[in-house]
């Protein structure tokens, strides 16, 4: 029964409406758990997955990021410190998807709090790319691009707070959507860095997203940030039709140190969006070369102070010590791995007294500039396209032990998440080692229509998506 692996979401639900869903729960069943060993996709399945085939999603399986509280579920962020951490409650998300007759197939394997590119440092062991098992398969929703593109699941939400939903979509050849920040509710999403996290889904096609998009977008009131903004059917927006649609190459996005053959690639897809009638057009969004340095500056403070709630009280790990004191370092120091203590220290450090005007104040400014830089493109072009990463899927460990290295992998992805606006990887092609390449496509505030319209084409067009990992 792999044959119904290979499904697109809309497909299975489509079999599972005729003919019931089981037979498509036991094949996945049966996949995930015989792929996971070697992928490490998945922290746990759900122990509760049964065939419920009312609802417009119909019970197929869909698996969730393990920052995502599903009440009843640990949700352990890939973290130490939060192991055997069962939330009372579901995300905003996870009711929808349970109301909309999802079935809820596992939680997936991530970087430890978001913190990272590549999965590398889950506290679970690292996730491994279904194209070469050597290599990561980007982060930090990696479990969950994973999970899509070896076809042990129909789709995937993950969240994105610099990257994590658009570059292991790229790296693992599937589609991934960042929202508009403020497009879909965090209420039930462990917070990384609260300014910035979206949640979104990580699928096999762009009408796969849409379809998703539909049932996660809306105002939340038990979400602050959330947007009143009215949402539209997305699926609608898929027309084929880009004639007259202005695409912008931002030059600062095509510069010395990204791989040639992604240049060559996003390139190449520029010219399919020509000969399909778009107009391209080169743009320039001056303050891009300060985002990464931003970006770990505010994304880091906020981090810090989200991570305070941790401290051996109300959740997860508590380590045994002598008094308080001793039991807040000790729990922190044994359930913390490096990167989250790295980004702790950093995070207290720009907002401490004496360093918040130089550091965090002013890297608010410089975010100001960037989110200007858009608003002004926006002006001329209706959609920005670039590459996703600026290097393939990179060997377990290459980049491990230098985080500037790793900070690098998300230059182009930042940007997005600083200015708030949409942004989602397409697959567009593959290197000649046969990795995957993804382009990224950013549109205005609020215009993930447009965004997906732009996808799509381009999709149907080629037909990239159709290659699949052999997993041999
Ligand atoms: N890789 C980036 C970081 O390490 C982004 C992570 C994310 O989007 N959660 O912060």
């Amino acid at each position: 029964m792999t044959g119904l692996c290979s499904l697109t979401f809309k497909e299975a639900i489509g079999i599972a409406k005729k003919d019931g869903v089981q037979p498509i729960l036991d094949a996945f069943q049966k996949r995930a758990q015989a792929l996971n060993p070697k992928i490490n996709a998945f922290l746990r399945f759900s122990k509760t997955a049964s065939a419920h085939a009312a609802g417009a999603l119909g019970g197929v399986p869909i698996s969730i990021k393990d920052n995502i509280c599903i009440d009843g579920a640990e949700v352990t962020c890939a973290s130490k410190i939060l192991a055997k951490h069962v939330p009372p409650y579901d995300a905003t998300v996870i009711t929808k998807l349970k109301n909309a007759g999802a079935t809820l197939f596992g939680q997936c394997n991530m970087d430890e709090f978001a913190f990272g590119s590549s999965c590398e440092t889950s506290a679970f062991g690292p996730c491994r790319n279904p194209w070469d098992l050597e290599r990561v398969p980007g982060g930090s929703s990696g479990g969950s691009a994973a999970s899509v593109a070896a076809d042990m699941t129909l789709a995937a939400l993950g969240s994105d707070t610099g990257g994590s939903i658009r570059q292991p979509a790229a790296l693992c050849s599937v589609v991934g959507v960042k929202p508009t920040y403020g497009r879909v509710s965090r209420y039930g999403l462990i917070a990384f860095g609260s300014s910035f996290d979206q949640i979104g889904p990580l699928t096999k096609t762009v009408e796969d997203a849409a379809i998703l998009m539909n049932i996660l977008c809306g105002h939340d009131p038990k979400d602050s940030t959330s947007s009143p903004e009215k949402v539209p059917d997305f699926t609608q927006a898929l027309t084929r039709n880009v004639k007259g649609l202005k695409i912008g190459l931002p030059k600062e996005y095509f510069i010395e140190g990204i791989d040639p053959e992604i240049e060559k690639s996003v390139r190449q897809a520029a010219e399919v969006y020509q000969k399909l009638g778009a107009e391209i057009k080169t743009i320039s969004l001056p303050h891009t070369e300060y985002s990464v340095a931003v970006y770990y500056v505010v994304a880091v403070a906020e981090a810090s102070s989200n991570l305070g709630r941790f401290d051996g009280v109300e959740y997860g790990l508590r380590a045994p010590a002598k008094d308080l004191r001793e039991m807040y370092f000790e729990t922190r120091d044994r359930g913390f791995g490096h990167e989250a203590k790295r980004r702790v220290l950093l995070g207290t450090f720009v907002l401490s007294a004496g360093y918040y005007e130089a550091y965090y104040l002013k890297g608010q400014k410089v975010r100001t500039l960037i989110r200007q830089d858009f608003e002004k493109a926006f002006k001329e072009v209706d959609v920005i396209l670039s590459p996703t990463s600026p290097t393939a899927a990179f060997k377990i460990g290459e980049k491990a032990a230098d985080p500037i290295a790793m900070y690098l992998s998300d230059i182009f992805t930042i940007p997005a998440n600083l200015a708030g606006i949409p942004a989602m990887s397409v697959p567009c092609g593959f290197t000649s080692g046969g990795l995957p390449i993804g382009m990224q496509l950013m549109a205005r505030p609020f215009d993930e229509s447009t965004m997906l319209r732009a996808a799509h084409a381009f999709e149907q067009e080629t037909g990239v998506y159709k290659k699949k990992p052999t997993l041999n």
